[in-house]
């Protein structure tokens, strides 16, 4: 169906294999796998063609880094959209549209710009060709944090970073005539760089209003609301529970940077009712054996701190908590040589630090143990899964 992105897709791991395999060549392997990965979210010849096109027009920079693959029988990419004309003709008609869009599905900035012709830029894009306007909503930044209401409402900023927002600027006057005009909008949220979850189309369903919030220069200026709707009339898209707590964390970092009086000011506009949100989320799940011999192995004393446990369980159990050195979400097994039992403090610090240090000591402790267990077995896992992961 699609020979020309499989073709595309060789080609590139052909380059990753001959990067990783010739030192002089490694200073491109980051970028070439950036690159991969942003062409396996392509799934269409057609739209490979097109992004392969602009290659081809204009001189970029890094053609000269990549001279060396034709040598190795492996096409740059200035080549590509040529070759894959010439080989794959009936396939440049296959391309993925609007409708071919799923909601909930995560899609990358050019995949927008090329799907429904617009910028790849801005938070409200334009394309006349689709006759759309594509609404981005990211919440990576608390000061401009469009959330849903309870209602399945989503309150939109409307276009303008500083000083009071117009409704004749820019989009905004697009979005606000878009009934009156048949312009379809489509909204994206993201809360990751580069990743955006399509929403479905969404239309206004209330009177634009106007509130106040303070611009990027730190003043109080004048915005635009536009509430919308999606028009299937189901509520918000259900998003990654990583991703929402990724931007968390994005946006902490952001409000520790206010002053307390900049803060304070922002508190006077929170709604104090608490919006809940359905999430995905991944559950790994882990064995009780597990976890109970290690806890007994601890003998209540932290494998961290070396510190009794704060305080004892409701059963007179001294409290400490297990913890895996190679964490699940890595890719760490639930075995007894991976597995620690830590105070809660200790178990806070060494998720929020990650401190190499701290990593090291728990290793140490855990063959310390099976060292005096005479555990053989597991000594010879132990050794294997932490050569590897070092
Ligand atoms: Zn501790
Ligand atoms: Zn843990």
């Amino acid at each position: 169906m699609n020979n020309g992105v499989d073709f595309v897709l060789k080609n590139i791991e052909k380059t990753i294999k001959l990067i990783e395999n010739n030192e002089e060549y490694n200073y491109l392997k980051a970028k070439v796998i950036r690159e991969y990965y942003y062409l396996k979210s392509i799934k269409y010849t057609g739209n490979m063609y097109e992004y392969f096109l602009k290659f081809k027009e204009s001189n970029h920079k890094y053609a000269k880094d990549f001279a060396f693959l034709k040598d190795f029988g492996i096409l740059p990419n200035e080549e590509m959209a040529d070759y894959l004309k010439d080989n794959y003709p009936e396939e440049l008609n296959n391309f993925c549209r609007v409708e071919d869009l799923i909601v909930g599905n995560k899609y990358s900035n050019n995949e927008i710009a090329s799907i429904f012709k617009c910028s790849n830029m801005g938070g409200m894009r334009r394309s006349k060709t689709t006759n759309s306007l594509v609404l981005i909503a990211k919440h990576t930044n608390p000061l401009y944090d469009d959330q849903w209401t309870e209602d399945g409402i989503l309150n939109y900023t409307g276009m303008g970073t500083i000083g009071d927002q117009s409704i004749n600027f820019g989009q905004n006057k697009t979005l606000a005539m878009s009934a009156q005009n048949n312009i379809k909008v489509y909204l994206f949220e993201s809360y990751k760089e580069n990743e955006y979850y399509y929403c479905g189309e969404v239309a206004l369903c209330g009177n634009i209003y106007t509130d106040y919030e303070i611009d990027s220069d730190g003043n109080r200026r004048q915005v635009i609301k536009f509430p919308l709707k999606r028009v299937d009339g189901l509520s918000e898209t259900i998003v990654n529970k990583e991703d929402i707590e990724n931007s968390e964390k994005v946006k902490e970092k952001i409000v520790q940077k206010l002053s307390q009086d900049e803060i304070k000011d922002k508190i006077k506009n929170i709604n104090p009712q608490v919006i809940t949100k359905e999430v995905k989320s991944i559950y790994r799940e882990r064995n009780q054996f597990i976890s109970e011999y290690t806890k007994n192995r601890a003998n209540g004393i932290c494998d961290l701190c070396g510190k009794e446990a704060p305080f004892k369980d409701k059963n007179g159990n001294p409290y400490l908590e297990s913890h895996h050195v190679i964490t699940l979400a890595e890719g760490g097994p639930d075995v007894i040589y991976n597995t620690v039992a830590i105070c809660p403090n200790c178990h806070r610090k060494i998720h929020i630090l990650k401190d190499k240090k701290d990593i090291l000591k728990l290793q140490k402790v855990i063959l310390k143990y099976l060292l005096n267990e005479e555990d053989k077995e597991s000594i010879e896992k132990y050794n294997e899964l932490f050569e590897k992961n070092n």
